[in-house]
């Protein structure tokens, strides 16, 4: 097994409704029953990894058919894992790594971008950068109506993400660098992933009309390792698309092919 290189990508996430991803952890003044999780330092609004990770991978899991019975994370637990877009992009427990290698998708907690903190600054609401929004929840047999007040993102905001997608090379014979690691073909799966986000939601109360979003992948850098003879190095460029257009997963796998030493 040998680490051939990575393909770094930022993706935007635009909230197309308020998003609410909640912190039932933490206390807040004001009477919200709801609030949503905010970055310690900055007090502002992001998205954790955890939650974002977790999304793509359980809409990637109802795409291919492998959601569990009792609806937890769906693993591979043998062989089959080889050929598991999910578990091949997502990762898998530490002792069926030894199957498949480590981890191949890294992704890394969504903060808003800065012309998002400068809306919130301007936008004159009770809470410095969220909306509040007040619901009912109808008993059925009495009719009594229970409000409960939940913070969220405001429509509009725009979060940026890294994901790092590295590539292994599992054929046996380490010194052969001609073929092309056969990881490259999970890749597009981040894509769909991403896409099929599109049709679902983010955060909680995605039936109320919450958190619907839109992405977009909007930079690239690849990096490889390069052995030539007696010197290893990581290349990176620095970016490979430029910046008025949307990248296209296909045209990374392209790049990165082209970069393979041959
Ligand atoms: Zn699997």
């Amino acid at each position: 097994m040998k680490f051939v290189g990575q393909i770094s990508m930022t993706y935007e996430i635009e909230c197309e409704t308020g998003l609410h991803i909640g912190d039932e952890g933490t206390l807040q003044i004001g009477g919200i029953d709801g609030p949503v999780v905010k970055d310690p330092e900055t007090d502002h609004p992001y998205i954790p990894a955890s939650s974002l990770k977790g999304k793509l991978r359980s809409q990637l899991e109802w795409a291919t058919g492998n959601v569990t019975e009792d609806g937890g994370v769906h693993w591979c637990s043998d062989e089959s894992v080889l050929s598991c877009p999910v578990c091949r992009l997502f990762g898998v427990p530490a002792e069926v790594e030894e199957i498949t290698g480590p981890t191949r998708l890294i992704i890394r907690d969504a903060y808003p971008n800065d012309e998002t903190v400068e809306k919130w600054e301007e936008f004159d609401m009770v809470l410095p950068y969220t909306e509040l929004k007040s619901e009912n929840w109808i008993n059925r047999l009495t009719a009594e109506a229970t409000p409960r007040t939940n913070e969220r993102v405001p429509k509009g905001s725009v979060f940026e993400t890294e994901c790092t997608f590295r590539l292994f090379d599992l054929s046996e014979d380490s010194s052969s660098t001609d073929n092309e690691p056969e990881d490259l073909q999970y890749l597009s799966y981040l894509a769909t992933g991403f896409e099929l986000l599109e049709g679902s939601w983010l955060g909680g109360n995605g039936s109320r009309g919450y958190g619907s979003v839109t992405t977009s992948l909007t930079n690239a850098s690849i990096a490889v390792i390069e052995n030539t003879g007696d010197d290893i190095a990581f290349a990176a460029d620095d970016s490979v698309c430029d910046d008025t257009e949307e990248v296209q997963i296909e045209s990374l796998v392209e790049q990165f092919r082209d970069k393979l030493p041959s």
